[in-house]
């Protein structure tokens, strides 16, 4: 029978797999010949071991051992390197079976022993080091409040967004900052999949009621990823009266999700209902001046002095990777790890980025037919937006009639249907954009600055 440690692996790692599936990336034949027939074995708090199924079974994984830590990373979100090898290459390392990792933790963990390590913040994500602009700036302002006085302004703080846009990041700071202006109160960071494990193994191990002791103990409690907690019973019965313990005494707890906590599907309504209590704030990819800070940041972080980076080369990445900052970070290493292999340059310009990421960013050629895609791209330039941005429900107002103006011109330069208009600009409604061609056209008759606007965005998408 299987142990529930193996049962847990087992389900992290179909879940990356499922993950690989949907992406459409690789033949689903691959992944149940290779990848379902292999077995996650160990998940430690930064690595994952993968044991292929037979010698071929490694090496087609290994071609996508970056996706599959990545994978790892955002499921986990500390996970962030994986090893896969073969049956005898692990039998060699001597780690013990998951269903060992539980009998020999059972015999060894004295039942006074801590289970939980306090303070265990990962100390590289700080406020220090955490750019603030407009699609962060609330859960930023929030999140430092928290941490400046935790327990009295709000808790429990609820940080959601889409993952890669700083939610652990933010969590860490809090810990940190915490820490550093007192050492003695006892933060503790975990993750749903963290802490659904540490159930797991407490029941196992019989250490249960030592560790709701030590939970009940938190003063600052950072719960990372919760919507790995749906559906998991024993663990949210158990998160659900370490919340009611800590906001009873007034301990701060900060919570992050993919989603907004009405939107995840699993959790009890009596603990999303508690979350009302405090107060729910929402991250948003980063706009046009944000990712360039990032990007700058991330650059002096990482890349020596003698690279040179063009600054047209950052806009270029600032526009077409600010989905997220993990895809910024990504950009970066990407573009130096180019630059190193293939032509061991120090000097970065435009035609090495366009090289780099060809086939990834669409690149008009020369007279190239307008397209939609063309458009959106001019459009969100001219107005200092990303594409993504651009086509996102965002509503505020310099966004929404930027958008307004590329569907018109989509309309109008490519004669474009309404209802695939709508398809292009993040499934909207046809009605939407009806309307939106209506604004236009009124703003056009009444105000010459808007015209000349439009006129200047049809002629750069016409030189183009
Ligand atoms: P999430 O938890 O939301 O998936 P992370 O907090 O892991 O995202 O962020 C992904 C990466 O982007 C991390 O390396 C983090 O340091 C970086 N990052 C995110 N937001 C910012 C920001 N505003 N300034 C600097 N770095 C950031
Ligand atoms: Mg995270």
């Amino acid at each position: 029978m299987m142990s529930s440690l193996e049962a847990y692996y087992s389900e992290i790692w179909n879940k990356v797999i499922d993950e690989i599936q949907n992406s459409g990336k690789i033949d689903k034949v691959i992944l149940d010949s290779f990848y379902r027939t292999s077995t996650l074995v160990s998940l430690s708090s930064n690595k994952a071991i993968i044991v292929g199924s037979n010698e071929v079974s490694k090496q087609i994984m290994m071609k996508e051992i970056v996706m599959i830590s990545e994978l790892f990373e955002s499921i986990d979100g500390n996970t962030n390197t994986c090893e896969i090898l073969t049956q005898v290459e692990y039998s060699k390392l001597n780690i013990p079976s998951p269903a060992q990792q539980i009998h020999e933790s059972s015999t060894h963990i004295p039942l006074s022993s801590t289970v939980l390590n306090y303070n265990n913040v990962l100390s590289e994500y700080r406020f220090d080091n955490f750019i603030v602009g407009a699609s962060n700036r609330e859960c930023h302002a929030a999140a430092l409040g928290c941490a400046y006085d935790p327990g009295n302004i709000y808790t429990p703080l609820f940080i959601y967004g889409n993952s890669g846009l700083g939610k652990t990041h933010l969590l860490n700071s809090i810990g940190n900052f915490v820490l550093n202006s007192d050492p003695t109160k006892k933060v503790y960071y975990t993750s749903g999949l963290d802490f659904v494990e540490k159930v797991v193994n407490s029941i196992q191990n019989k250490t249960i009621d030592q560790l709701k002791k030590e939970l009940y103990d938190i003063d600052v409690l950072l719960m990372d990823d919760i919507q790995f907690l749906a559906g998991k019973e024993k663990s949210h019965e158990i998160f659900f009266s370490l919340f009611n313990e800590l906001v009873n005494n007034r301990k701060q707890i900060v919570i992050t999700s993919d989603r907004h906590p009405t939107e995840i599907k699993g959790l009890e309504e009596r603990l999303i209902s508690r979350f009302s209590s405090g107060l729910s704030v929402g991250l948003d990819s980063p706009e046009f001046e944000t990712a360039v800070a990032i990007l700058r940041l991330k650059i002096s972080n990482q890349v020596s002095d003698d690279v040179i980076i063009d600054d047209d080369v950052i806009s270029y990445l600032a526009s077409n990777f600010s989905k997220d900052v993990r895809s910024l970070e990504g950009c970066i290493k990407r573009l130096l790890f180019y630059a190193i292999q293939f032509s061991n340059r120090d000097h970065i310009d435009m035609a090495l980025a366009i090289e780099t990421f060809k086939g990834q960013v669409e690149t008009p050629a020369e007279g190239q037919e307008v397209t939609v895609s063309l458009i959106q791209r001019v459009v969100a330039d001219y107005y200092g937006l990303t594409k993504q941005q651009l086509i996102s429900k965002s509503r505020t107002s310099n966004i929404a009639n930027a958008r307004q103006i590329a569907m018109y011109l989509c309309r109008y330069l490519i004669d474009l249907p309404f209802v695939k208009i709508g398809d292009e600009f993040g499934k909207r409604d046809h009605s939407t954009v009806m309307s939106a061609c209506k604004k236009v056209e009124a703003n056009l008759k009444k105000d010459a600055f808007y015209r000349q606007a439009i006129n200047e965005l049809e002629k750069q998408i016409k030189a183009k």
